[in-house]
């Protein structure tokens, strides 16, 4: 028999913000600390980041 597990992820920045639960497509990830994050939130702390350390590294990894 066959089951499914339907598991929602939502972005925790977005539900921060109290805008509800917005299906989460960033997997944010940081030492131990694991945040799921909307394309939108996704973007915006990859820039924060990216400023933070200086630019990224990598541009072939947002393609
Ligand atoms: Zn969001």
């Amino acid at each position: 028999m066959a089951r499914k597990v339907i598991t929602e992820i939502t972005c925790d920045a977005c539900k921060k913000k109290g805008s509800g639960d917005v299906p989460a497509t960033v997997e944010l990830t940081i030492g131990e600390d694991a945040y799921d994050l909307c394309e939108e939130h996704g973007e915006r702390f990859r820039v924060m980041l990216g400023e933070a350390l200086g630019g990224p590294t990598n541009t072939a990894l947002s393609a």
